[in-house]
């Protein structure tokens, strides 16, 4: 796929290594200044963990600062990812999500384990926790080491072969309903968005179907960019966001300097006097 993401100052969606991400809270801060960007959040997934380092940090360098999260939901039993924004940490309806998210990963993990073992692989689970430490467990940590003891070539092949939503079978459906989730969230004082829409299995007709039900919920963004996203797929959101009333969200989904990410603040452009910006609320 042609580049076609340039540079951008604000960036809305990114990770460290409190989650799947390769710098810390802090470092990434330090990244997003050096390239430029002015508005920023942390939106690691299913964790509020790297916020206090991240947001000091933000401070020190007068890098205005948001708080977010990336949440794992499901819809029609399809995982959807979506990432609230501008909350404040004290919020216990969403400690709690947070919370029932981790014991869900703990417990997919080790069943992942056991999905990998019946494929004739070492049981990695251990090996998964430790790698993982103090950040979010999640299947980049099993591509890891699939990577490390050479049973493939890369984490994408990792993801092909064992980890993808395909090969996960009834590992997919472990997450809370994107109803509850929007719900428990609504009206809370926070931005609900929902992130890379372009990456689901759907086509545009269940695309809407999602974004009403996203909007009927309480669900109040969507991000009409995420990385290196076609223009003509970010013409498709920009136009959606207007029909369904969610402000538009941007953001690079930065994890690191290796696999398939744009560097933090780099994104395909959008169009933002024709949309409604997320971020306009804010200042
Ligand atoms: P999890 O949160 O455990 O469901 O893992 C999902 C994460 O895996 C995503 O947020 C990505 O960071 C990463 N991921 C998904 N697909 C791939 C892939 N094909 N190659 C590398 N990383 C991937
Ligand atoms: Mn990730
Ligand atoms: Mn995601
Ligand atoms: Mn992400």
């Amino acid at each position: 796929m042609p580049e076609t993401a340039s540079y951008r100052k604000v960036d809305l969606h990114t990770h460290s290594t409190r989650s799947d991400g390769h710098f810390s809270p802090a470092d990434l801060v330090d990244l997003a200044v050096e390239q430029g960007v002015t508005l920023f959040s942390l939106t690691d997934h299913d964790t509020l963990d790297g916020i206090a380092e991240a947001s000091s940090r933000a401070a020190e360098q007068g890098l205005s600062f948001v708080n977010g999260v990336e949440l794992s939901t499901q819809w029609n039993g399809i995982p959807l990812h979506m990432v609230a924004l501008n909350f404040s940490q004290d919020n216990e309806a969403l400690q709690a999500i947070v919370r029932g998210n981790q014991a869900i990963r703990l417990d997919r993990a080790r069943r992942i384990a056991d999905l990998l073992v019946k494929q004739g692989l070492p049981d990695l689970f251990d090996d998964a926790v430790t790698l993982a430490g103090e950040s979010q467990l999640g299947r980049p940590h099993f591509a890891s080491l699939l990577v490390e003891k050479g049973f493939v070539k890369d984490a994408n092949k990792a993801f092909d072969r064992y980890l993808g939503n395909k090969r996960l079978g009834q590992l997919r459906d472990v997450w809370p309903e994107l109803e509850s989730v929007l719900t428990s969230l609504a009206d809370q004082n926070m931005e609900l968005v929902l992130a890379h829409p372009k990456r689901y299995p759907l086509t545009v007709t269940k695309l809407k179907r999602l974004l009403g039900d996203f909007k009927k919920w309480g669900g109040t963004g969507l991000e009409v960019v995420s990385g290196n996203e076609r223009p003509d797929s970010v013409r498709l959101l920009e136009r959606l966001s207007q029909e369904f009333g969610l402000k538009a969200s941007v953001g690079s989904d930065y994890h690191g300097p290796f696999g398939p990410w744009m560097q933090v603040g780099k994104f395909t452009q959008i169009h933002e006097s024709e949309v409604d910006l997320v971020w306009q609320s804010w200042a």
